[in-house]
């Protein structure tokens, strides 16, 4: 999946409350691919809260990312919710972690 066709302006799904620049969170590559910091069942609550970040193709799927790597999966979630809590009660972070 290409998901690159995304018009500024064009306010279809949440934005990342990690990032504000559209770059690799690792390299800063400028690159368009999402990564969901939770997957599978929780992935809609990625989604509507904005727990994403954006990734280079090596390390959205390469050797050294979050989909192979698990420390850094887990910095990634960390990450995510020091970020969540800054507007949201723990609670809130069970729900949807
Ligand atoms: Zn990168
Ligand atoms: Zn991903």
């Amino acid at each position: 999946m290409d998901g690159c066709e995304k018009d500024h302006g064009e306010e279809t799904e949440m934005k990342s409350i990690i990032q504000t620049e559209r770059e690799c969170y690792i390299c800063k590559t400028p690159y368009c691919e999402d990564h969901h910091i939770f997957g599978a069942a929780n992935r809609k609550n990625s989604e509507t809260y904005g727990l994403k970040v954006w990734l280079c193709p090596e390390h959205h799927r390469g050797k050294y990312s979050p989909h192979f790597d698990q420390v850094l999966d887990g910095e990634l979630k960390q990450m995510a919710q020091e970020k969540f809590l800054e507007t949201h009660t723990f609670d809130e972070w069970l729900e949807i972690s």
